[in-house]
């Protein structure tokens, strides 16, 4: 049986940060993910905001890792390549009666540690966004409020991981807990068995259910659906781009936009993406769904009428995508644990939102407590904390993407027309330390198939460089993994034959 120090069970964000964390000691870790990629849990399906603290209460996880994941953030995306943009916040009151709330929030996030929070009235408002609805009176202006691609930034971390030495197992799903006396000493998985020394649980939605194998029965989710809109690109600019000026047309919404939260949620908000699109939503309804919720109708129907309160001139014809994401809530405070009965188990558990901002404070906590409970941590002098970025064909000079095609024509060859992706990114995608062997990790690294077409023009071709690539059947392309297949056609067996 394979013996590691430390196995991971989830590569979410909140695992995938904690194995890189891992990496920097001289360590065997085991990343185990039970999808076919890593960010396939509520990672994948989020706002992407890195929060201002003005919503944990303080002295609580949630506030103390919110705030010291939101300093952490910007450093580790320029380490591993991802785009992070600080475009601030505005919780917009409506009324003058609202105003208190907002004079709340601006107290509980100043306690929280956060700068820079001020209430601007409407003047100065309607500078900051035009578009903003006439009936705002006034909001509370976060600067230090950023975006971040939230898939791109878990990706990146589980192939640094794997970069300094963390193994990682897709494919594969813990179904039970190796216990000897009082100690987790290992995770049996449909593959096979694995033991560690230490076990962390990162299992997001089923975080509780991990801990209930363990006998731990201090927390039951309740997950909540999140549905959301994304909205296309502003058009292009029309003429010939000129050298250092871009062509991409003004955005409607520069900040993220908030309504005063409810006492279930920050509220249904407009939030710009890193891509340039926009996302309209969440809505927060109790569901069954622990992870993949469908788009709920009445859900998007909540969402235009209430982002319509806050910019009239939003058009919801701009809509190229829907999709639902799930809260594993329920909790009162993030779970971060190092359990003693039994021991060798530590529980990240419960990371609902601010997730996201909190996990790289989170994975550093993660790695003290194991430390504390005597994990030797001596470093791995190999350790680069730089995951290089991806060649991306659009970011390049056009001599440098002369040059790259010169190289390799693979470059040239356009196959995702609305996101402007060509086969050579997709081939370095399919062969990367983190394998995207599937239509949606493909997706979620180069957006092939996220544009305005959403895979209308592209699906065929990307079947069939993966097909090519990996050496299987187009019959044999997934979605997603498992049995998600997305030619109907003759079974596995029988395509294979035929070959
Ligand atoms: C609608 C919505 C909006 C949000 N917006 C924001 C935001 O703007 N900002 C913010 O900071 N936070 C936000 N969050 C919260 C944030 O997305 C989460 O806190 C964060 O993604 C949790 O990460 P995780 O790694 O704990 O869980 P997950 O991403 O769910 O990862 C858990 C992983 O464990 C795997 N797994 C589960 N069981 C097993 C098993 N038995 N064996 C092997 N693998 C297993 C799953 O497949 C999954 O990949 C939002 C969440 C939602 C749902």
């Amino acid at each position: 049986m394979e013996e590691y120090d430390v196995i991971i069970v989830g590569a979410g964000v909140v695992g995938a940060l904690c194995a890189r964390e891992l990496s920097r000691y001289r360590l065997r870790v085991l990343l185990v993910e039970k999808a076919a990629d890593v960010c396939s849990g509520a990672s994948k399906a989020n706002s992407g905001i890195v929060h201002a603290t003005t919503s944990p209460r303080p002295g609580s996880l949630k506030a103390r890792y919110c705030a010291q994941g939101g300093r952490l953030m910007p450093a580790v995306c320029r380490e591993l390549s991802v785009p992070f943009e600080r475009v601030g916040s505005l919780t917009v009151a409506m009324s003058h009666r609202e105003m208190r709330v907002l004079r709340g929030l601006l107290a509980r996030g100043t306690t929280n540690g956060d700068e820079g929070l001020e209430i601007v009235e409407a003047e100065r408002l309607r500078c900051l966004e035009p578009a903003l609805s006439e009936a705002a009176v006034a909001a509370l202006y976060a600067p230090n409020v950023g975006v971040v691609n939230p898939m791109l930034l878990t990706i990146a971390a589980a192939e640094n991981a794997v970069m300094n030495g963390v193994t990682l197992a897709l494919n594969t799903e813990v179904t039970g807990l190796l216990v000897e006396g009082e100690r987790i000493v290992g995770v049996a998985t449909g593959c096979g068995e694995y033991r560690c020394r230490y076990l962390v649980n990162a299992t997001g939605a089923h975080s509780d259910e991990v801990m209930r194998w363990a006998g731990l029965d201090d927390l039951r989710l309740r997950p909540r659906r999140g549905d959301y809109f994304v909205l296309d690109r502003p058009d292009r600019r029309p003429g010939p781009s000129e050298p250092g000026h871009s062509r991409e047309g003004d955005p409607l919404v520069r900040h993220v936009i908030f309504p005063i939260p409810t006492p279930a949620s920050k509220g249904i908000l407009i939030t710009p993406t890193t891509e340039g699109n926009l996302l309209l939503g969440p809505t927060s309804t109790v569901s069954h769904w622990r992870e993949h919720p469908p788009v709920d109708g009445d859900g998007l129907a909540t969402v235009e009428e209430q982002v319509k309160r806050l910019v009239h001139s939003l058009d919801l014809r701009r809509c190229i995508a829907v999709f639902a994401g799930s809260r594993p809530s329920g909790a009162r405070d993030f779970l971060v644990r190092l359990e003693q009965r039994p021991a060798g188990l530590l529980n990240l558990a419960g990371i609902e939102s601010p997730g996201l901002t909190a996990a790289p404070a989170i994975a550093k906590e993660a790695v003290r407590l194991l430390a504390e409970d005597g994990l030797n941590l001596s470093p791995n002098e190999e350790f680069d904390p730089v995951r290089p970025a991806p060649v991306r064909v659009t970011e390049l000079s056009p001599e440098e993407r002369a040059g790259l095609v010169a190289e390799d024509p693979a470059y040239g060859r356009i196959i995702c027309r609305c996101e402007e992706v060509s086969e050579g990114e997709i081939v370095d995608a399919i062969h990367s330390s983190v394998p995207a062997t599937t239509l949606d990790a493909l997706k979620k690294r180069l957006r092939v198939g996220a544009g305005r077409c959403q895979g209308g023009f592209d699906l065929p071709l990307v079947v069939e460089i993966l097909a090519r690539e990996l050496g299987v059947s187009p019959y044999e392309v997934t979605k997603s993994g498992s049995t998600s297949v997305v030619l109907a056609g003759p079974t596995p067996a029988a395509a294979g034959s035929e070959e």
